[in-house]
């Protein structure tokens, strides 16, 4: 990053410090492996509080924040309506253990939005809600096997913590310890868009396929969007042989359109899950779907799943509060934000000559380091990372706060305003004279 001044020092003491005390107690310093920055390397930043579209860390350095929580911020930091509709429902008591209307009517604001949700549970986060419903799809249908896709990321569930081999169909291995073979043994992994591979996995397991999990847009391999018919293939070959078909929308779900990304591409699944968005910054996530296969739950119905603090009553008040400011105005600003940004990116990486595609799904987007489409995971891990690794300290550095990975998603929010636009435009040259300039031996 030789030659490019930065107006902020570096250096992050305070945030240094705390992760050097992190790190002592808790395994990484973090509570969650993509915050510890180990792909791009450095100090992860400790924010203190956020305001819109910016975040301040524990030094009182101010970034524009294009994470957004991985997602939920989709109002800024700290929007009034949600901070008092949590301050509201935490005047009246924190937990109750009893069902409560909060519940209710989060239940109903997602039936009315989604149009294949007739019904819905829900759970505290994303993780559960695609635990669960894999549980009852395995329940409901009577099957042990699973499919899902090489680079799609459906939380730490065990079943789903498994990454193919090559080749089609090919029985996954856990690829963490932990997982053990028969958790994962149970699981087919197959390469994403790749409509025959699903075909072929169904003609090989006949009467054995319990669903078919995907992320209904994927961002966790950074954006990869399902090519024409693919998502509607896939509804159409669990059909035809008696599986499900679950649509992971925690990313964007309530994101990418008022009903998420059904309501970009008009696919009906059987079930779907939810997160991030709904819970306005608090842990409530859902799955739900067709009624038939939401009755096989308990109580109800022999699938057992359940949760102390299910539709726990902030979370929903601040879930409820976010999604009812969120109409087609809102929408339509956080897509004019993020198309405005991705076009300040794609011409300064333009201009330094870096070689890089930018892929969306929706307002979601992602650059990859290289010049060809991205359609699934092993196209994507061929992209060239340590451009990434440049580019992202540079923006950091100038206060811009990226997704420390190239493999994820870029998030932005109704509260990017032009002041914050501006600032990330400012950024962008340096950055991207760093991608230039980076080299893997820099990047290691
Ligand atoms: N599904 C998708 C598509 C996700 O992106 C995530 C998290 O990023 C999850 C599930 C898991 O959600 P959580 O982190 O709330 O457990």
């Amino acid at each position: 990053m030789a030659g490019v001044s930065y107006p902020y020092p570096y250096e992050a003491p305070v945030s240094q410090n705390l992760f050097d005390r992190a790190s002592l107690v808790t395994p990484g310093g973090v509570n969650s492996p993509v915050r510890a920055f180990r792909a791009v390397g450095g100090t992860p930043r400790f924010m203190v509080s956020g305001t819109g579209p910016y975040l301040t860390d524990a030094d009182g350095r101010e970034y524009v924040d294009l994470v957004c929580s991985w997602g939920p911020m989709i109002l800024g930091h700290s929007h009034p309506a949600v901070i008092e509709a949590v301050q509201a429902a935490v005047s009246r008591g924190t937990s109750f253990g009893t069902p409560g209307e909060g519940e209710v009517a989060l239940a109903e604001e997602i039936v009315a939005r989604i149009e294949p949700v007739e019904q819905v549970r829900l759970v505290s986060s994303g993780t559960e809600a695609t635990m669960s419903a894999i549980r009852l799809a395995r329940g409901f249908t009577g099957r042990a096997k699973i499919v899902k896709f090489a680079g799609c990321y459906h939380g730490h569930v065990d079943a789903l913590l498994a990454a193919a081999g090559s080749g089609l169909a090919t029985f996954a291995l856990p690829d963490t310890p932990g997982v053990t073979g028969a958790q994962a043994g149970d699981t087919i992994v197959l390469p994403y868009n790749d409509l025959e591979a699903v075909r072929a996995a169904f003609a090989a397991h006949p009467g054995e396929i319990a669903c078919v999990i995907t992320e209904a847009a994927p961002g966790n391999m950074g954006v990869v969007t399902p090519g024409e018919g693919f998502n509607q293939g896939l509804a159409d070959l669990c059909r035809a042989n008696g599986a499900l078909y679950i649509s992971d929308e925690v990313m964007t779900g309530f994101r990418t359109s008022r009903a998420g990304w059904f309501g970009v591409d008009g696919v009906t699944p059987d079930l779907m899950t939810f997160g991030k968005v709904m819970g306005g910054g608090f842990p409530a996530a859902a799955f739900g779907g067709r009624a038939d296969v939401m009755g096989h739950l308990a109580p109800v119905g022999p699938v057992y799943q359940a949760g102390t603090l299910s539709g726990n009553p902030i979370a929903t008040a601040a879930g409820l509060a976010q999604l009812r400011l969120l109409d087609e105005a809102a929408y339509a600003k956080v897509d004019a934000v993020s198309a405005e940004i991705q076009g300040l990116v794609t011409d300064a990486l333009r201009k330094e000559g870096v070689a890089h595609r930018l892929q969306t799904a929706s307002n979601m987007f992602s650059v990859f380091f290289t010049e060809d489409e991205v359609r699934n995971y092993d196209d994507a891990k061929k992209q060239e990372s340590f451009r990434f690794t440049g580019f992202f300290h540079s923006m950091l550095a100038q206060g811009v706060y990226l997704p420390p990975s190239s493999f994820e998603s870029w998030f932005v929010s109704t509260a990017h305003d032009e002041r914050a636009i501006e600032r990330i435009a400012a950024a962008l040259p340096a950055a991207a004279r760093a991608a230039a300039e980076a080299t893997p031996e820099a990047a290691a």
